[in-house]
């Protein structure tokens, strides 16, 4: 079967974003508010011929509160379904409780994982909480703007590479 990449993360780091980069179409949800979209998307995707099916996890937004079980179930649920994960976090905020759940999760599954820093919108000039991401303990933060495309190229290189 076609491997699958999911995008883990918590709300508002950029998944679907990403997800439409990737995709190269506008189908997933994208707004400034959490807890817009709903459920999750597949797509299939294409990188130098290599053929994937990528889901967005983005579909578990809820209330402050729930945030952490909501997103926990979604990474056990990814962790489950797909043959990579690339677990998003945001390079301007940094680090959250949410993210070191996830991480932790994470460390503990056996899948590879892509540590995606997302929103280094400048290359040459990561924001400060770029750095605090190396805390998470899942190796080097791969920089990227979802938003502007940067890196996202080098991105799908290194996934490929882990199919
Ligand atoms: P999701 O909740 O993780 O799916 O996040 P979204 O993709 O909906 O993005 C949340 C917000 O972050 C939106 O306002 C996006 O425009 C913004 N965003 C996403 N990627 C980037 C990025 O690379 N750079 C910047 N500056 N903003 C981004
Ligand atoms: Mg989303």
């Amino acid at each position: 079967r076609k491997p699958v990449v999911a995008i883990v993360g918590r709300p508002n780091v950029g998944k679907s974003t990403l997800f439409n980069r990737i995709i190269g179409e506008r189908i997933a949800i994208v707004e400034d508010i959490p807890g817009v979209t709903r459920d999750r998307l597949y797509s299939e995707a294409e990188w130098q011929g290599k053929v994937f099916d990528l889901i967005d996890t983005g579909g578990l937004e809820f209330s402050e509160d729930l945030i952490t079980t909501k997103v926990r179930e979604q990474i056990e649920k990814a962790i489950a379904e797909s043959d990579l994960i690339l677990f998003v976090c945001d390079s301007r905020e940094g680090i959250t409780s949410t993210d070191e759940a996830v991480a932790k999760n994470l460390r503990k599954s056996e899948k590879p994982v892509i540590l995606v820093a997302n929103k280094v919108d400048d290359y040459l000039n990561p924001p400060a909480n770029f750095y605090d991401l190396y805390r998470l303990g899942l190796g080097e933060p791969f920089p990227v703007s979802a938003a502007n495309g940067t890196n996202v190229g080098d991105l799908l290189d290194l996934v490929i590479s882990k199919l």
